[in-house]
C-alpha cells in the first residue's frame, strides 16, 4: 500500500489509524456481526455509536450545556438557507462580512429569505484581508452577524472572533473547526461541513445556543428546523450513520493527540514551515496579509505561471497531490488540515526548495 500526502481541501485526509480501524469494523463492529452502515439508527449500537460521538464533541469543544450540537446533512451550502430560515427569528435582516467566495454564497442565499447588509468587504484588497473590525457597519437591529471564519479558497482566516456585541454571531467554520480551541460561548451559532476536519462528507456539524432556536420561518422544512432536529437527538430523520460514526472516531483520535489544544500547536508549526518556506524563495508568492493567513489552506503563486503545470506534475510524481488552487483563482492551494503530518508539509516545502533550485 502507498499511500500520498493529500492535499485536497475537501473531502480530504483523514487519520491513518482512524481509517484503519474502520476498516477492521467494517463488517463487525464490536462482536455486533453487522457493519456500522447496516445498522438500523434507532437501534442501541448505533445510538451509543452516535450518543459517544457527540459527547466527545462536546468535551473537545468545551461546549456550554445551553448549546445544541447537531448533527445534520446538505452542507455548508444548505445551511446558508437554513441558517436565515432559522436565525431571522422575527426580524428583517441579517449583517454579512464579505471575505470571498464562500462568504458571498452565503450572502446570495440568505437573500432568498430576508434583506441582507454587507457590512463590511475585503473584496478592495482582492480578498486577502480581514476587514478591521472598527470598520465593519453593524445594524444593532440585525437578527445576527455571519462571518466566514475561514475561506478555503482565498486562504484568509479570521485571526480572532470578532466581538460583535449582543448579535449573535453565526460562523461557518467547515475549514477551521476543530483546528484550534474554541469559545463556543461567542458564538450563537457554528456550523460547517465534516468533510475537512472531521470526517466524511455528507455529516453537517451544527453548533446553537438554545434560546435561539423554535422562531423558524413557517417555509422552513421540517428536517431543517434546528428545534425539530435538537428535540430529536438529531434523529428526526435518519442521520448520516456512517458519517457520524467516522467522526466519532476522528474526535477520539484529536482527543488522544492531547485535545485542540494540541491540534493547535500542531497546525501552527505547519503553517510555519510552509509560510516560511514560500516568504523566503525567490520563486513563490503568498498573497494573503500575514496577519491572516490560513492555517488550514496555504495559498500560493509560482512568479512564473508557465511553471505551473510542471509543478504539479512534479509534486505528483513525490507523492505530493492535489496542489492546484481552485479553479476560480488558479495558483496552488495546500491544505494542511489536523490530519495532514508534519512530513507532509516538510516533504512539500523540500519539493518547493528542488524545484525553485532546478528553475529559480
Ligand atoms: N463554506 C466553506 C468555508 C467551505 O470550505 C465549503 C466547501 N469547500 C463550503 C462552504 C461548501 O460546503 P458543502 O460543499 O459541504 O456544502
Amino acid at each position: 500500500m502507498t499511500r500520498v500526502h493529500n492535499f485536497s481541501a475537501g473531502p480530504a485526509v483523514l487519520p491513518e489509524s482512524v481509517l484503519q480501524q474502520a476498516a477492521d469494523e467494517m463488517l463487525d463492529w464490536h462482536g455486533s456481526g453487522m457493519g456500522v452502515m447496516e445498522m438500523s439508527h434507532r437501534g442501541p449500537q448505533f445510538t451509543a455509536i452516535a450518543a459517544e460521538a457527540e459527547s466527545l464533541l462536546r468535551e473537545l469543544l468545551q461546549a456550554p450545556a445551553h448549546y445544541k450540537l447537531l448533527f445534520m446533512q446538505g452542507g455548508a451550502l444548505a445551511e446558508n438557507a437554513i441558517v436565515p430560515m432559522n436565525m431571522l427569528r422575527g426580524k428583517t435582516s441579517a449583517d454579512y462580512i464579505d471575505t470571498g467566495q464562500w462568504s458571498q454564497k452565503s450572502v446570495q442565499e440568505a437573500r432568498r429569505y430576508g434583506q441582507v447588509n454587507v457590512a463590511a468587504s475585503s473584496a478592495s484588497t482582492g480578498y486577502t484581508t480581514i476587514p478591521p473590525r472598527e470598520t465593519w457597519q453593524l445594524d444593532p437591529g440585525a437578527a445576527y452577524v455571519h462571518i466566514c471564519s475561514n475561506e478555503t479558497i482565498g486562504g484568509v482566516e479570521y485571526p480572532a472572533t470578532p466581538d460583535v456585541g449582543d448579535v449573535p454571531l453565526v460562523a461557518d467554520m467547515s475549514s477551521s473547526i476543530l483546528s484550534q480551541p474554541l469559545d463556543v460561548s461567542k458564538y450563537g451559532l457554528i456550523y460547517g461541513g465534516a468533510q475537512k476536519n472531521i470526517g466524511p462528507a455528507g455529516l453537517t456539524l451544527v453548533i446553537v445556543r438554545e434560546d435561539l432556536l423554535g422562531q423558524a420561518l413557517p417555509c422552513t422544512p421540517t428536517a431543517f428546523n434546528y428545534r425539530v432536529v435538537a428535540d430529536n437527538g438529531s434523529m428526526y430523520n435518519t442521520p448520516p450513520t456512517y458519517a457520524i460514526y467516522v467522526a466519532g472516531l476522528v474526535f477520539k483520535w484529536i482527543k488522544a493527540q492531547g485535545g485542540l489544544a494540541a491540534m493547535a500547536a500542531h497546525n501552527a508549526a505547519k503553517a510555519l514551515l510552509l509560510y516560511g518556506a514560500l516568504d523566503a524563495s525567490g520563486c513563490y508568492t503568498a498573497p494573503v496579509s500575514p496577519e491572516c493567513r490560513s492555517r488550514m489552506n496555504v495559498t500560493f503563486r509560482l512568479h512564473d505561471e508557465r511553471l505551473d503545470a510542471a509543478f504539479l506534475q512534479g509534486a505528483e510524481a513525490r507523492g505530493l497531490v492535489q496542489l492546484k488552487g481552485h479553479r476560480s483563482v488558479g495558483g496552488m492551494r495546500a491544505s494542511i488540515y489536523n490530519a495532514m503530518p508534519l512530513a507532509g508539509v516538510q516533504a512539500l516545502v523540500d519539493w518547493l526548495h528542488e524545484f525553485e533550485r532546478a528553475n529559480g
